[in-house]
């Protein structure tokens, strides 16, 4: 970062968030210890943005989106962390001076320019006459003047040389160009020459969320192989975390509170041109949990709309998977056949809004698939797999409804039906059959990775639980990336003798999995809870935790090893149990 982080501070100490919010939330009112107003960032009639003076952070209960003062700026305003400090400068008084920009800097933005180059140059081209047979092809397949404006579709000709020549005019480095994957070095060429990437393509420029172009895709024109050929991964482009059509997408998402999820870039332009706007696509693959991490910041509800064949059937049910644990509903519709750009360009925008409608939830759809794919399976079978389905189901009464229609549907008895679903999980649970390791990994990794993180808000909302925290836990036992990253933060920021807390926090981390993270921590602040036996609990809970998975270690490693070298293990787990009953003696004073 170029700004001195001493100028930050001031800034920060001299912007009072509520004051700075008020000029954008003119519903902005004191309630209690908080400030309630309208939230800014979607559309609601009642208020759930929330601003706290005591802490210097925004949050809203509706839309989860939170920060600090800057990321109030940067979200309001459009900008990244620097510039919206120095737009915050500005507003308070404080000159930001231009420091040299660092490298990085530097060279995102001369990655972003090329990109930018290369997209108007594939755009004009698309439009100029010598391409003629590429915009019939466009304009053949059903895109529309204004769809290939908006998305700023190009072509690419078939030569080797096109953007080459017209960066070397522009005296554009064409190593630069190939670190944004634009151009590949030759490596059967004397003295290092470059060859285009894209070639005869209809080119698809690919947009992160602030509208910047970061990669393409460009489709070959008729019948070829591959069909799509994609910009691989580079500094600016990580296929996981984007989502096409998403800057065109986010404000309409943001008003439905609903996503519309289609696997391909036609799919996406085709529901644009037809009025559905709250529409994006993975890139060729199925849905990551990242992309599911940023959607659930703009919506509840997500609608798996894949192509009517069977990989789209495939792409569905590996995206439930993803989405299952994420804070968002998710929904799977099926279109009668082919993919949503022929049908919505076809049957228009009210049929294909009637099957978005008719979507289910994903326990129905995995029924559906089941019975679909049952043939001349014997029902019993069928009975079992169905019941595979089942178990994952949260709620009990939800569990019992869903028996009830699985008995119905296969005109089984109901009672019977229950019962053998009752001898089905305990057969689960029956270690013989299945390993005691792999059945309960999600689960252990799914408390830790909890109480970690709860463990994170206490520190974060109550700084003065840090010390205490910094020497309790260490950032190596923490398995999980995000929680690791933001905990590791503490422990440095800490060993600086610098201030720790939430608002600072997001400073550190203005976007990705870690900014998503510390939102979700804010909407803790607003509950009232008692922070230091919160603490203890969470404490033991992962002390606990990390003891019982040591002792279960040292017993299977007992179990498979010769007699005469278990003592040493026999001691290990002897401390161990010795551990666990100091907490567990521990916890029951406290109870
Ligand atoms: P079209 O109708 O022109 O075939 P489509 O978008 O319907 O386009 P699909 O075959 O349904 O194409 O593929 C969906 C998405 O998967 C594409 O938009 C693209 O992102 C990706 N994709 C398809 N084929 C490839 C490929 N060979 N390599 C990389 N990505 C691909
Ligand atoms: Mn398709």
């Amino acid at each position: 970062m170029s700004i001195p982080r001493e100028t930050i501070e001031q800034i920060r100490d001299r912007s009072r968030i509520e004051e700075i919010v008020k000029n954008y939330v003119p519903t902005l009112q004191k309630r209690g210890r908080n400030y309630l107003g309208l939230c800014p960032f979607h559309k609601e009639k009642t208020p759930s943005f929330t601003v706290s003076p005591e802490k210097q952070i925004f949050y809203c209960f509706g839309c989860h989106t939170g920060g600090n003062v800057f990321s109030f700026i940067s979200k309001m305003e459009r900008l990244n962390f620097p510039e919206s400090v120095r737009f915050l400068g500005n507003l308070v008084g404080i000159q930001v001076h231009e420091d040299r920009k660092d490298e990085g800097t530097e060279k995102r933005e001369y990655l972003l320019k090329i990109n930018r180059y290369a997209m108007n140059l594939y755009h004009k081209c698309l439009k100029s006459d010598e391409s003629r047979g590429a915009m019939e092809y466009a304009l053949g397949r059903g895109l529309s003047a204004e769809s290939i404006d908006e998305f700023k579709l190009g072509f690419a000709p078939d030569a080797w040389d096109f953007l080459i020549r017209h960066l070397q005019n522009k005296k554009v480095s064409l190593a630069t160009a190939s670190d944004a994957a634009l151009v590949i070095p030759s490596k059967n060429r004397e003295g290092g020459g470059y060859y285009d990437r894209f070639r005869g393509r209809l080119m698809f420029p690919i947009f992160n969320i602030a509208g910047d172009v970061i990669a393409f895709g460009g489709r070959i024109l008729g019948s070829g192989e591959p069909k799509y050929l994609n910009s691989p991964e580079y500094e600016l482009f990580s296929k996981s975390s984007v989502l096409y059509g998403l800057h065109a997408a986010r404000e309409h998402i943001i008003d439905m509170q609903r996503a519309i999820i289609v696997e391909g870039y036609l799919d996406v332009i085709g529901c644009h041109q037809n009025g559905i706007r709250n529409v994006v696509a993975p890139l060729g693959t199925a849905l990551t949990e990242q992309q599911v991490n940023v959607l659930s910041r703009y919506c509840r509800e997500i609608i798996l709309l894949f192509d009517a064949d069977s990989a789209g059937i495939k792409a569905s049910l590996r995206s439930l998977d993803i989405v299952d644990t994420k804070n968002v509903d998710v929904r799977v519709a099926m279109l009668p056949d082919g993919d949503p750009f022929e049908y919505i360009t076809q049957k228009g925008a009210r049929e294909f809004m009637s099957v978005v409608d008719s979507s289910i939830g994903p326990v129905d759809f995995k029924i559906k698939r089941v019975l679909a794919e049952s043939g001349n399976i014997d029902p019993l079978k069928v009975l079992f797999l169905l019941f595979d389905v089942i178990k994952d189901v949260r709620y009990e009464t939800e569990r019992t409804r869903y028996l009830k229609k699985v008995s119905s549907l296969l005109n089984m008895d109901e009672h019977s039906v229950s019962s053998d679903y009752e001898k089905f999980v305990r057969g689960l649970r029956e270690p013989k059959h299945y390993s005691a390791e792999t059945e309960k990994a999600p689960e252990k990794e799914g408390f830790l990775v909890r109480s970690y993180r709860e463990l994170l808000a206490i520190i974060l909302l109550y700084p003065e639980m840090t010390e205490q925290a910094v020497i309790d836990f260490s950032a190596d036992e923490i398995t999980d990336p995000v929680t690791k990253n933001v905990f590791t933060m503490i422990t440095s920021l800490y060993s600086e003798g610098k201030a720790v807390s939430v608002d600072i926090m997001f400073d550190y981390f203005p976007t990705g999995d870690e900014n998503s993270l510390l939102e979700t921590i804010l909407a803790k602040n607003f509950e009232s809870i008692n922070y230091k036996d919160a603490y203890t609990e969470i404490y033991i809970n992962i002390k606990l935790f990390n003891i019982n998975i040591k002792i279960e270690r040292y017993v299977e490693l007992i179990r498979n090893s010769r007699d005469n070298d278990t003592r040493e293990y026999l001691t290990e787990v002897e401390v161990l149990r010795r551990d666990k009953e100091k907490l567990l003696s521990y916890m029951h004073q406290k109870h």
